[in-house]
């Protein structure tokens, strides 16, 4: 609750007790400083002196009849300090056009704590006796109390000022609702401002989380687009770093090797750890270590939670278009790279070496006399003899950017960058051998015992003028001739 602090003359002090705040308003405190009628202002240092720990409210209301000198010089203070002057004290008690009226009349009004001060007050301004005589005599006809009714003595007191100055007097009960409303009033208008306030502060933090999470939508569309689980996961980072600027972003895979025991979880003043979960279940941990602002670290955590199950959403999508992908790029029987899949890498691998200025060297291999040991041993043993063969050529293209894969049929091709046309020729020498060695019987083969292999090699460093087909073509064209030249052998064009 907004609390106030009201600083009020102690000549009201009866009043404002019989007001019974703390029932009727639980958001005011009241403190006093000494009354000062008809002496200077009072300066805020004598105030300040009587004040109790400020951080406890939110507004300060100083009530004075005559004003204040000087302002709180703390600016915690002096931010939330407001100057309520009425001028007058019985401008607190009755409406001032109530007053004006009395005073036109000819009244002076006094009130019940003027009243029982009243021998101070004429000594402050001078006064003896035949002076304030005088001065009476010649400015007032009445002297009216505007009864409070809160101090049994005040009755008392004006008879004898009354008798003092020489001057009849009157008794007007106002009571203390006017003070009441007053009151009443400044507070309603102080819970009013902060219910505002808070409405306003309320406003700017949905505003605020609005514009996260709209920031958020835009970072996580962009993940949609993105089909590599490492970029996937880059870009998961990258979006908690704009988000939150932490220290480090990490991600720990449940696949991953992890140490024995139960996984660790952040939850410290400047870091957390999310549960990104998949389809399948729990994907792995995120931790976001060290934010930028921790005093955000409720609302971060809320925008993350609603941003995490998308991210683990965008790992999923990419490991089944991996999937996918393997499956379209892989033939069925041999498991190595289909054709679609050679055509898309070597254009790839032409491309690059071209701006490379590196040779790539391209091998077709072809089963000799296939057909022969088809019908000799049946289409199931051709299946697993040419499993066989592609395994021979896999375990030859392990370096990064070599690729073998199955062009048609009992034909292969083998893709090798960086590979110069010599050791093209050695490399398709040891995969000949290789297979011969395999000794796989071929009874029917016009050449030899066991299964061989043809191989046409060429190799060419790209260049604007040529084309990969041109050195797949030339590639076949030396194949052909191994065929043409007796089979079982390596021909590099
Ligand atoms: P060459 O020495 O001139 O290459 O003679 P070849 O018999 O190997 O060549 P040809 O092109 O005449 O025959 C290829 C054979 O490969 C025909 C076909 O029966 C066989 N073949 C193609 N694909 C498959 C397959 O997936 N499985 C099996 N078992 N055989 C296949
Ligand atoms: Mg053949
Ligand atoms: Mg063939």
């Amino acid at each position: 609750m907004a609390k106030q602090l009201v600083v009020f003359c102690t000549n009201y002090r009866q009043e404002l007790e019989n007001l019974n705040l703390p029932g009727s308003y639980d958001d005011i405190d009241v403190v006093y400083f000494p009354n000062h009628c008809g002496m200077p202002p009072v300066e805020w240092a004598k105030i300040q002196e009587k004040m109790p720990d400020f951080s406890d409210y939110n507004e300060l209301h100083v009530v004075s009849c005559g004003g204040i000198t000087g302002l709180p010089e703390n600016q915690a203070i002096a931010d939330r300090y407001y100057s309520n002057d009425f001028k007058q004290c019985y401008r607190l008690i009755i409406n001032p056009d109530l007053a004006d009226y009395y005073i036109q009349k000819g009244y002076y009004l006094v009130t019940p704590g003027w009243l029982a001060h009243w021998r101070d007050i004429l000594d402050s301004w001078g006064f003896d006796q035949p002076t304030a005589i005088n001065f009476f005599e010649e400015t007032i006809r009445t002297i009216l109390l505007l009864d409070t009714a809160v101090d049994p003595a005040a009755e008392a007191n004006l008879e004898e000022f009354a008798r003092y100055v020489g001057r009849p007097h009157e008794v007007v009960k106002v009571g203390i609702d006017y003070l009441k409303l007053l009151l009443g009033n400044r507070v309603l208008k102080s819970r009013v401002d902060s219910s505002c306030q808070d409405e306003k502060n309320k406003l700017a933090e949905k505003q605020k989380e609005f514009a996260d999470l709209a920031m958020a939508l835009d970072l996580l569309n962009t993940l949609a687009r993105v089909s590599h689980e490492e970029s996937v996961l880059e870009s998961i980072k990258t979006i908690f770093q704009m988000l939150f600027a932490p220290r480090d972003v990490v991600f720990r895979a449940t696949d991953q090797a992890v140490p024995p025991g139960e996984p660790t979880i952040l939850n410290d003043a400047d870091s957390f750890t999310l549960l990104m979960q998949g389809s399948s279940g729990l994907l792995g941990y995120l931790d976001i270590i060290g934010v930028n602002q921790p005093r955000f670290l409720a609302q971060y955590r809320k925008l993350a939670d609603r941003i995490v199950n998308v991210c683990g959403l965008a790992i999923d999508n990419a490991r089944h278009y991996q999937k996918i992908k393997n499956l379209a790029d892989t033939d069925g029987l041999t498991g190595i790279a289909n054709r679609r899949k050679l055509e898309e890498h070597l254009a790839e691998e032409w491309r690059r070496l071209f701006r490379e200025k590196k040779p790539l060297t391209v091998m077709m291999c072809d089963i000799d006399y296939f057909k022969r040991y088809n019908d000799f041993y049946g289409h199931q043993a051709g299946d697993d003899c040419l499993k066989t063969v592609a395994a021979v050529l896999a375990g030859h293209s392990q370096r990064s950017g070599d690729l073998a894969a199955r062009y048609g049929g009992e034909e292969f091709t083998l893709v090798l960058p960086a590979v110069d046309r010599e050791g093209a020729a050695k490399l398709a020498e040891k995969i000949r051998q290789d297979v011969e060695a395999l000794e796989m019987n071929h009874e029917d083969s016009p050449i030899s015992s066991y299964v061989t292999l043809s191989i046409g090699v060429d190799c060419q460093v790209p260049t604007a003028e040529s084309t990969v087909e041109n050195l797949v073509a030339a590639a076949d064209g030396a194949l052909y001739k191994a065929k043409a030249a007796g089979r079982n052998r390596v021909v590099v064009s």
